[in-house]
């Protein structure tokens, strides 16, 4: 079983975010920034290309949903989406996920200088994401979000 499977299914640890039915949100274990989150799947699909239409969208619109709340809530002045499909475009867990990451300071190179996830991060990162249970549910839910964002 997959690294994500176990995951999910608690056999091993890691820091959630957030959980739908379908998806999990937990911070990457080697983060490029405070705030680096990982949504995937309950469900085992190798990549983005390998998972059906719905899952994917639902799978974005979490992520879509994340970096509003960094943008808006946390102030990040960027955020990165993205997903690697196949090792030559960088996919390391063949187990599909999208990294949401928000970007601090300027960087144009996604994936540089990732560090390791401590104890102090992973607190840091989740009072950064105080109330990002609420928020993700009501944008989910399409209501209750304004103004939009400028
Ligand atoms: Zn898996």
């Amino acid at each position: 079983m997959c690294v994500f499977c176990r995951i999910v299914k608690g056999e091993l640890e890691a820091y959630k975010v957030y959980e739908t039915d379908d998806l999990i949100v937990i911070m990457d274990k080697y983060p490029v920034s405070k705030g680096h989150l990982l949504v995937i799947t309950k469900q085992h699909y190798e990549s983005v290309s390998d998972a059906p239409p719905g899952i994917v969208g639902e799978a974005f619109k979490v992520a879509a949903g994340l970096a509003r709340f960094y943008k808006l809530e946390a102030r990040a002045p960027g955020v990165n989406i993205v997903s690697n499909d196949g090792a030559a475009a960088g996919q390391e867990i063949f187990h599909f996920h999208i990294h949401v990451i928000p970007r601090w300071t300027y960087s144009r190179r996604i994936f540089a200088g990732r560090s390791t996830l401590t104890e102090e991060l992973a607190e840091e990162t989740y009072t950064l994401l105080r109330g990002v249970k609420e928020y993700l549910d009501n944008y989910l839910r399409g209501d209750g979000i304004s103004p939009s964002y400028k």
